[in-house]
């Protein structure tokens, strides 16, 4: 609640700040001190949108927002930016046209005066703004302290240079418009990058190693496929990919996903939400069916099959007891294979029958090539490689 407040605080300022320079402005019939307080109206603009952007983002997920609304704080930042560049130019061309034309500013008190109110009223918001920003981690208030600090500034470049101008140097007063423009301008595309940054998702890679640290010390992780981050300065979402090894309950399963939320929830406080993906990893068994010589057959009519597990780079061969068998040799291979974990077999002619067998059994089918047993074997280690 501290920092809409904060944006509250700021909007009344800013509609204070705008109605004084408006009326002195059309009280003393100074332009400057008009085209000032139509700044000021700008920035009524800004306060308003950071402190709408903070209470949307506050909304809780919904039906059509089921990450919730944490990015209208990004977006009230982006506007600020968009702000900020713009004023900075619009000073900048100012300047620059004051320049050539010579147009020498006339000397008025009551600007000085206004000027200087300007600056120390923007200065208190942005001392304000920003650091409850801070300790709310809220990037569209820091943006707005900063958009405060640079109409400190502008405020600043107007005494100064009508200083100048009162002493008869008056080409110093846009010189010093144009040096401040660009250090406005250096602030705005600093608080745009920033903004842009957190809508594109960018990550903040520490946090991703931290995570990373984090998930592959927990006791059942295997492997930990995919870290993601997203969101904002005080509200992220996480999103975790592992790996564990076959054979886990899903009970199991769920305790170590637990185990992984909290200690990120723990080490990371502004985490809001946590997706933990678990693969089970796959292990690939192939049968492979062979002469008893090491030549491949391409047939599941055959005397031996080498059986080899991938993940584990194990192999070895067995005899195939139905070999040559008349009746329900497709169902008894399958039986047979799936005895020994296989879920791949390598074979260049099938049956239907044979093929339902197998598939009933969770054995999918795929075709091999080369002559010698190994051959098959290296090339499928390949294509596997390549898919992983
Ligand atoms: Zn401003």
């Amino acid at each position: 609640m501290q920092e809409l407040r904060a944006g509250k605080i700021s909007a009344v300022a800013n509609v204070f700040l705008t109605i004084v320079k408006v009326f002195a402005g059309v009280f003393v019939n100074s332009t400057a001190l008009i085209a000032d307080g139509i700044h000021s109206l700008i920035d009524i603009l800004g306060s308003v949108l950071v402190w709408m952007g903070i209470k949307i983002s506050r909304k809780p997920p919904d039906e059509l927002h089921p990450y919730g609304h944490i990015k209208a704080e990004s977006l009230a930042e982006l506007s600020v930016g968009l702000i900020i560049v713009f004023s900075s130019l619009a000073i900048m061309h100012e300047a620059i046209l004051s320049l050539i034309e010579r147009s020498i500013p006339e000397f008025e008190f009551y600007a000085l005066g206004v000027a200087l109110l300007s600056a120390v009223v923007n200065e208190i918001l942005a001392r304000y703004k920003i650091r409850v920003g801070l300790e709310t981690k809220s990037s569209s208030l820091i943006a707005e302290g900063k958009h405060s600090r640079v109409d400190v500034l502008s405020s600043l470049s107007v005494f100064v240079g009508l200083t100048f101008v009162r002493f008869g140097y008056w080409w110093l007063d846009p010189i010093v418009a144009i040096v401040i423009s660009v250090l406005i301008l250096q602030t705005g595309l600093g608080i745009l990058k920033n903004s842009i940054d957190s809508l594109m998702d960018k990550v903040d890679l520490e946090m991703i190693v931290k995570i990373r640290f984090i998930v592959e010390r927990v006791e059942g992780v295997e492997g930990v496929e995919f870290v993601g981050v997203r969101g904002t300065w005080k509200a992220k979402i996480v999103e975790v990919q592992i790996s564990v090894n076959p054979g886990m309950s899903a009970e199991t399963i769920d305790v170590v996903e637990r185990e992984i939320e909290e200690r990120i929830r723990h080490a990371i406080p502004e985490v809001v939400r946590i997706v933990v993906v678990t693969k089970v990893k796959r292990q690939i068994v192939v049968a492979i069916p062979e002469d008893g010589y090491g030549f491949y057959t391409g047939e599941i009519d055959s005397p031996y099959f080498t059986i080899a597990n991938i993940s584990k780079e194990e192999t070895y061969r067995v005899e195939n007891p139905h070999y040559g068998a008349e009746r329900m040799k497709g169902f008894l291979i399958a039986e047979f294979l799936k005895d020994h974990n296989v879920n791949v077999l390598i074979v260049n002619r099938i049956g239907e029958g044979a093929r339902s067998h197998l598939k009933s059994k969770g054995i999918i089918v795929r075709f091999g090539e080369g002559e010698r047993v190994e051959d098959v074997l290296s090339l499928l280690k390949d294509h596997e490689r390549t898919r992983l």
